[in-house]
C-alpha cells in the first residue's frame, strides 16, 4: 500500500511450486481468490465487511446404471427442503445437493450423513435402493456466494457476481457461476480500467473468441479420430501388430480437446503412450505428456483433478493410475525421486479428502 495516496500498488506473491516469494507492482490488483476473497481484502483493510457466504456443495458419483438413457432427475424440494439432483456426467452418475454452512478452509470433506442424505433422497424416486457401496467418489466444495459490502440490502444473497473496490487499487470480483465466468472477468476488467484510469486499445473481444480446439469441431470428429489412429502394439504371442482406437477413447479426446485431440493421438503414437491410465476409463497415457506441454499441468493432482476428472469420477481408480501419472510427469519436469514422492503423498493426502466407498469411515462389513 503506498503511505501517501492510501492506495495498493502491488502484491506480494508466493510461487506455491517453489516456494519463492517477491513483490510485484501493478496500477491495480485484481483479487478473484473465490471463497478466499475475503483474506486478500482484510490484507488491505482489517476493518473490511465479509463478502463471502460460504456455502458447501456435496457431490457423489455413482455407476451410469442409475442414470440410464443420459437421463437425470431433480427432486426441487426433499423432505428438509433441500434440491437433489443426479444427472448423467462423465459416463457415470453425479448427484448432489445445494447448499449448507460451513467454514472456509482449503481441503473440505464431505460428512458422511451428507452423503446418507443424496442417498435417501435419490432412493426415494427410484425402484431400488441406492447403496453407499456404489459412491465411487464423494467430495465437498466451498461456493463463494457474495453480497456486495456497500449494498444497503443484504438479505439477496445471490448468485450473481459482485464487483466491488472497496479500498482504492484493490478490484475484488467474486460470486458468480463457471458458466458466467466470461461476463465475470469483462465486469473485473472494466473495473480495472476505471481504478487504474487505464487505456486499452480496444473493446473486450472474448464475447466472440472461440475457446481452444472449438473451432471447425463437429461432433462427429471423434470417427476421424478413431479411423486416423495406430499404435503399433505388441500381442501375447511377441508379434507386433496394428492397434485400433475403441470408440469411447476416441469420444472422450474429441470432446476435451476438441480439434487439438490429434496432438494427444500423435504422442500416444509416436512416444509409446497410448495406454489407458486406469481400467475401466477412457484415459490415455498420452494426455498426462500433453497437458504437461501444453496446458500447465504441473503437479499430479493437476492431472487428476483439474485437467482430467478421475479424482472426482472415481477415487481408488485414480489412486491406482497415481504412480504411473507420476512417472510420465517426472520426465516432463524432470523430477527428481525426492518430488516424485512428495507428489505422491500430496495426491494421497488429497485424495483422503473425498469419500468414496472404499475409504470413507463406515462399515460395510468388507471394507474395514
Ligand atoms: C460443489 C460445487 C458445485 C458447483 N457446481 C456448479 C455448476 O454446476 N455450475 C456453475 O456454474 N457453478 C458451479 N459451482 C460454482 C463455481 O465453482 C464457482 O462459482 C466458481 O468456481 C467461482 O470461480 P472463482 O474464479 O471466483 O473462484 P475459484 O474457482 O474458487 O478460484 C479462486 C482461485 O484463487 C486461488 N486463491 C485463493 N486464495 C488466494 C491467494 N491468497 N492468493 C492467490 N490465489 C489465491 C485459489 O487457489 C483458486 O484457484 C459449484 C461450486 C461447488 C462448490
Amino acid at each position: 500500500m503506498d503511505e501517501v495516496s492510501n492506495r495498493i500498488i502491488g502484491a506480494r506473491i508466493r510461487d506455491n511450486l517453489s516456494g519463492k516469494e517477491f513483490d510485484t507492482y501493478a496500477k491495480v490488483v485484481v483479487n478473484a481468490a473465490g471463497p478466499f476473497c475475503d483474506s486478500v481484502r482484510k490484507m488491505a483493510d482489517k476493518e473490511s465487511q465479509p463478502m463471502i457466504c460460504p456455502s458447501s456443495g456435496v457431490h457423489i458419483v455413482l455407476p451410469d446404471y442409475y442414470s440410464p438413457e443420459g437421463m437425470g432427475l431433480i427432486v426441487p424440494k426433499t423432505k428438509d427442503g433441500r434440491v437433489v439432483f443426479m444427472l448423467p456426467w462423465l459416463g457415470r452418475t453425479v448427484a448432489g445437493t445445494t447448499d449448507s454452512n460451513t467454514s472456509i478452509i482449503m481441503l473440505p470433506e464431505p460428512h458422511e450423513d451428507e452423503i446418507q442424505f443424496i442417498l435417501d433422497a435419490i432412493s426415494d424416486y427410484l425402484n431400488v435402493k441406492v447403496r453407499r457401496t456404489d459412491v465411487l467418489s464423494a467430495w465437498s466444495g466451498i461456493r463463494p456466494l457474495a453480497v456486495d459490502p456497500k449494498a444497503k440490502n443484504t438479505e439477496s444473497i445471490s448468485r450473481d457476481h459482485v464487483v466491488c473496490e472497496d479500498h482504492p487499487g484493490l478490484v475484488t470480483i467474486t460470486g458468480g457461476k463457471w458458466t458466467t465466468y466470461r461476463s465475470m472477468a469483462e465486469d473485473a476488467v472494466d473495473a480495472a480500467i476505471k481504478s487504474g484510469k487505464l487505456s486499452p486499445t480496444n473493446e473486450c473481444l472474448t464475447n466472440n473468441l472461440h475457446l481452444s480446439g472449438s473451432e471447425d469441431w463437429d461432433p462427429a470428429s471423434f470417427t476421424v479420430l478413431a479411423q486416423q489412429y495406430v499404435r503399433m502394439k505388441r500381442t501375447h504371442s511377441g508379434k507386433v501388430v496394428p492397434g485400433v482406437m475403441d470408440t469411447a477413447v476416441a469420444k472422450h479426446l474429441s470432446h476435451a480437446y476438441g480439434t487439438m485431440a490429434d496432438r494427444v493421438t500423435a504422442i500416444a503414437q509416436d512416444e509409446h503412450l497410448g495406454k489407458r491410465l486406469a481400467h475401466g476409463y477412457p484415459f490415455l497415457e498420452a494426455e498426462v505428456a500433453y497437458c504437461a506441454r501444453n496446458e500447465y499441468c504441473e503437479s499430479s493432482v493437476d492431472f487428476i483433478a483439474r485437467r482430467s476428472r478421475l479424482a472426482f469420477l472415481d477415487t481408488d481408480a485414480a489412486s491406482r493410475a497415481l504412480p504411473r501419472i507420476i512417472e510420465i510427469l517426472a520426465t516432463e519436469h524432470n523430477w527428481d525421486r525426492t518430488r516424485k514422492k512428495k507428489e505422491l503423498q500430496k495426491a494421497k493426502e488429497f485424495l483422503e479428502t473425498f469419500k468414496s466407498s472404499r475409504n470413507a469411515q463406515f462399515y460395510d462389513g468388507k471394507h474395514k
